[in-house]
Order: C-alpha cells, then structure tokens, then sequence
C-alpha cells in the first residue's frame, strides 16, 4: 500500500489552495492535510481547519485576530518563524507552496532546504532565485514538481523522452482578454477589463499578469530554471481554447502535448500523486462534442513583455527578481487607477533597463535587487 502523504499547504484560502483542498477531499486514502498556513483570510481557514483538521494552522500577518472557539487537535500559530518549523517538521513530507509574488520565495526556499516534495505554483520563487532554488534542490534530493499549468505540462510531456534529446519547450497561452487587439487598441484598458479572462478563474493579480501577458514572461523564466534550458530552447505559441497546456519538441522533430480542459485540480493532482494517476475532481474531455484548436504566433508589438521574458531568461542573474518585483508594484498601482495598462510593461522594462546587473548573485543581493526594483517602480512616472 503507498504511504499517506501529509501535506502542508501554504496559502491555503487562495485559487490554488482552495483547489488544492478539493484534490484532497477525493483522495483521503492517500493524502492528508497536515498543516494549513493562509497570510490573512482567517474565517476562511478557520472553515478549512475544522474540515481538514490538520495538526498545523499558521496565519502569516501580525495583525488578523485568531478567533476563539477553535477545535482540539490544531495548534494555532502566527508569523513567518511558525510557517519554518511547520515546512520542516518531519512529519510533513509534501509542501504546496501556492502563496501569491515574491514573497512566496522564503517558504520555497525553506522546503527545498529542508529535501521535501514541493508542490510548486508560487513561480516567483523560480523567478526570483530559480538558479538557487535549483541548485540547493539537488543538493538536498528535493523534488520539485510544478503546479503551473504550462510547466506541469511540460513536466509530464518530458516523461515521454530522454532529457538530452529535447529540443525545445512551446509554451501555450491563452492569449488573454485582449488577444488580437493592436497596440494601439489597448491604450484605454480598465482594471476592469483587464480582470475578465476568457478561460481561467484566477486572482487578480495573475489575471492583469495575463492580460498583458508578463505572466508568460514569468513563466518563461520560470521554465527556464526549472528544466535547465537556454532561453533560445523556449517558445510561445497562443492557444486560445486553453486545452493544449504545453508541448515539448523532441531532437526527431516529434511534438508531444499535454491536452485536458483547463482545470487547476489537474497539475495539483499531479504534483501530488506523481507518477500515479488517479480519476480525480478535474473536468474531463468530452469526446462526443467538436473541438477545433487553434496555435497563433505571439503578437510582440501589441505584447512586449513577452520579449522581456525572453530576454530575463537569456541574462539570467538578476534580471528575474528585478523583472517580477517591478511588475507586482506596476500591477498594484494599475489596479489602483495610478497607472495605464500600457505604462505596466513600460514600468518593467525601464527598471530592468536602469538595474545594476549581476550575473550570480547571492540570495541577499537578490533581495536587495528586488527591493531597488520596487522603490524604482513605485517613484516612475510617465
Ligand atoms: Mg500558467
């Protein structure tokens, strides 16, 4: 019989968390919530705590009141040192690491360090510090198996040949709200326009990140570190029905996809369970109905973050963290009315621009560089 697998999974009240917790609900027999961890949706992990029961509940901000009346068997804690020792507590072996930015990269980190299986949707962590992350993942024998959609995809598509023989990764996106538009026709877009997607529910932030499609320059990057590639390795088609979650091309000129309807629980399920693959909450195809898939060359005009991402990911070093850090300012202070959807890949590209460039940089001057990058992207004008 395979060993109950006890998971700890880190903001547990988002898209992903709550997901999470539905993959879980249809396999009891071999996972278990150990711990839940959320920053501050409280009512809500309180809901989940007495559902799950976990051993663990940790809420990150200093300042949520935990309320009264909880149920026995759940230790309440706060605060980053609590979230530490709940991801390296033995008695957890899979951490889902599903907070939202950068800073989901401590709790990352702390899980690699710590030679857990890590459930990976927090690709900031890769983007911010992926050459890090990486190599102390294989110092540890931690085992990284990613949560986003794309790279899941490509996780499962590389199953089917050797390593060495790849010859690149294609990326699929959906292309957003704003597929097809010109450059020209995306100078009046609304926060609220920008937060409607065609095909995936998801938070507000990675929703702006998609419509201007610096989420796939984040998760260019991201797979550029997860499976070791040149940036020249990595390509971007748009695929609109959001069926086809990547593909991978082989030195023999074969392409091999991953296709499923778009459905979180899927890749968090995989992670999970790997390699097995159980029947599960996710949507199913249904074969008895028509379906027509379309893969369109990416508009870099209209969508120049997507050439950053290209160009993070040929850098390297520092690039990463600066990119993301001012993107997460940029998307703040669009949603917040301060900024136009065109001035948020503007914001980036002229911080990335301005920043000092290191090629191997430490963890701390990481840090440093994306704190720089905030202050830059919270002082720029037009
Ligand atoms: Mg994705």
């Amino acid at each position: 019989m395979v060993p109950l697998s006890h998971i700890a999974v880190l903001g547990s009240t988002g898209s992903i968390g709550t997901s999470c917790l539905d993959v879980v609900r249809q396999h009891a027999g071999r996972l278990r919530i150990a711990g839940l961890a959320a920053h501050r949706s409280v009512e809500r992990l309180c809901q989940q705590v007495s559902e799950f029961r976990p051993d663990w509940a940790v809420i990150g901000s200093e300042v949520v009141v935990i309320p009264e009346g909880r149920n026995e068997g759940t230790r309440w804690f706060r605060g980053t040192d609590c979230l530490r020792s709940l991801i390296r507590a033995p008695e957890i072996d899979t951490v889902v690491c599903a907070m939202v930015g950068a800073a989901g990269l401590p709790a990352t980190w702390e899980a690699v360090d710590a030679g857990k299986r890590v459930a990976l949707a927090n690709k900031e962590s890769l983007v911010v510090a992926g050459s890090l992350v990486m190599k102390r993942a294989a110092e540890t024998g931690a085992q990284l198996i990613p949560v986003d959609s794309e790279h899941s995809a490509i996780y499962q598509c590389l199953q089917s040949g050797r390593r060495e023989q790849l010859r690149r990764v294609i990326l699929t996106a959906s292309g957003g709200p704003f597929r097809g538009r010109k450059r020209s026709e995306l100078a009046d877009v609304t926060p609220e326009m920008a937060l409607k997607h065609p095909t995936w529910n998801m938070g507000p932030k990675i929703t702006v990140d998609s419509a201007t499609m610096m989420n796939k320059a984040l998760e260019i990057i991201e797979a550029r570190w997860l499976f070791g590639l040149k940036a020249q390795q990595i390509a971007v088609t748009v695929h609109p029905q959001s069926l086809i979650h990547s593909l991978v091309e082989f030195d023999d000129g074969s392409v091999i996809s991953q296709f499923s309807p778009p459905d979180m629980r899927l890749p968090i399920q995989y992670a999970l369970l790997f390699p097995d693959r159980l029947a599960g909450p996710a949507k199913q195809t249904d074969w008895t109905r028509a379906q027509t898939l379309e893969l369109l060359p990416p508009d870099l005009e209209a969508f120049p973050a997507l050439r950053l991402g290209f160009e993070a990911a040929a850098r390297g070093g520092t690039c990463g963290a600066v990119l993301n850090a001012a993107n997460e300012i940029a998307v703040e202070r669009f949603l917040g009315g301060e900024l136009s959807f065109l001035s948020i890949t503007q914001v980036v590209e002229d911080v990335l621009n301005h920043h000092q460039f290191d090629e191997q940089p430490s963890m701390s001057e990481l840090l440093a560089a994306d704190r720089w990058a905030r202050e830059e992207a919270i002082r720029w004008k037009i």
